[in-house]
């Protein structure tokens, strides 16, 4: 077998000089955006700054070390004031979001139970323990904090039936927005829910944090996890952010260098230290905080209520022209009018989802995603109600997503729009 090489695509000009300009290859319309956002000017300047003159974090004396420390620190300091932090959360890098809810699921005290809705991506729904609570999916965002209340109420009633008691043994973990859908959740609700019941709450902000503000002080969340590569950075940096008590307590997530104070000759002689660390053994992702906190610094000084317009026009020019197209169902779990983020994820009647996406990347130069996007129950679900709703019997049993951000325009959606009116 003859493997051919093909050469990477040519970068776009450098016509991206604003922080939160994003790079691209001249003609691909990418719109999946939810499955990772293309780079941010923000974060490339401060990649090629590093290269230069990187060296260990945390692991040399000399001077291009001890700068790299000082950049990973100030990375974090950088992240963990974005997102909101306490002066007492601890912020751990991580690699992604999948790897900060794991990390998660490791600091759990024994004997917690887990409370999610099955509409969550896998990466909310699998690493929790057996015997967590898994709630039906709710037809509206009001649906939703009704049945958390009605869940931990429940759970207080076995565990803790005095309403002075102590805190329940309940981690909630919810995301702010469907991959799927790109419906929002309403966060602060649930979190005054399990604030109520004194239960905890971990907020899956992974398609939330690329367009919208996200503070777990003002959320009165107790745990966050992120992206990087959702939000503009390169791969391989994410985040979790919240309360040091159980992080403190847990397990170091990975054992090895960096993680310990201590380590004697007997296997059992090690102290592991507290704080992030206790959780980041390895040589970490420098680049990639960096990268992560440039971003964030750059989306710190950026006008987000003109963001959030530009993009949530595009959102209803593309929402809109769907609904237009009689062969195209959307897929929703809440009403048409719940607030979204920039996903919209629908079927062509007829047609099977990958071929129309291959047919969209082939004719069209156009990526986006198809199949049960990492949230298995939830498409699958919402493609039996799509068929009820549009009465079609002719609905594929996969679905596409269009995602779309920072680099989006009314150009890349009018030419989805008319590659899927072709296809009717
Ligand atoms: N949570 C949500 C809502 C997501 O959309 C994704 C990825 O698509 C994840 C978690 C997992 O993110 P990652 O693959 O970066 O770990």
């Amino acid at each position: 077998m003859t493997l051919t090489l093909v050469p990477p695509p040519a970068p776009h000009p450098t016509r991206a000089a604003r922080p939160l300009d994003v790079l691209g290859v001249p003609g691909q319309i990418n719109l999946d955006y939810a499955a990772t956002a293309p780079c941010a000017r923000a974060a490339a300047d401060a990649v090629a700054e590093l290269l230069p003159w990187y060296a260990s974090v945390h692991r040399g004396a000399g001077a291009l070390s001890r700068r790299c420390t000082l950049a990973y620190e100030r990375a974090r300091q950088t992240v963990g004031d974005f997102f909101g932090a306490r002066a007492d959360d601890h912020v751990v890098f991580t690699r992604n979001t999948t790897d900060a809810l794991n990390l998660l699921a490791r600091a759990l005290p024994a004997g917690t139970t887990v409370v999610a809705f099955g509409g969550e991506h896998h990466a909310n729904l699998l690493p929790w323990p057996r015997g967590s609570v898994r709630l039906p999916v709710p037809d509206s965002p009001g649906a939703a904090v009704r049945a958390l209340d009605a869940a931990l109420g429940e759970l207080r009633r076995v565990h803790s039936p005095h309403a002075a008691g102590p805190d329940l043994p309940v981690l909630v973990a919810v995301t702010g927005a469907s991959n799927v859908t790109g419906e929002r959740w309403p966060v602060a609700e649930l979190a005054r829910v399990a604030r109520r019941h004194r239960a905890r709450i971990a907020v899956d902000a992974a398609q939330l944090a690329p367009h919208a503000p996200v503070d777990v002080t003002a959320l009165d969340v107790d745990y966050l996890a992120v992206s990087g590569h959702k939000l503009y950075a390169p791969f391989g940096a994410g985040v979790l952010v919240g309360r040091a008590d159980w992080l403190d307590a847990a397990p170091p997530y990975l054992a090895g260098g960096g993680a310990t104070s201590h380590v004697g000759p007997a296997t059992h002689d090690v102290r592991w230290t507290t704080g992030p660390a206790r959780h980041e053994a390895g040589t970490p992702n420098l680049l990639g905080a960096v990268a992560l906190a440039a971003v964030c610094a750059a989306f710190t000084s950026a006008d987000r209520t003109a963001l959030h317009r530009a993009e949530q026009a595009l959102l209803t020019r593309l929402r809109e022209g769907v609904a237009a197209l009689p062969h195209v169902v959307e897929l929703r779990t809440f009403g048409p009018d719940a607030p979204r983020v920039g996903i919209v994820s629908f079927v062509v009647a007829g047609r099977d989802s990958a071929e129309v996406a291959a047919e969209l990347a082939g004719r069209h130069d156009i990526g986006v995603r198809d199949g049960l996007f990492c949230a298995h129950p939830l498409a699958r679900r919402l493609l039996g109600e799509a068929a009820a709703r549009s009465g079609r019997r002719d609905l594929p049993p996969t679905a596409l997503r269009a995602s779309i951000g920072l680099g989006s325009t009314t150009g890349h959606v009018d030419r989805l729009l008319t590659a899927l009116a072709e296809l009717g």
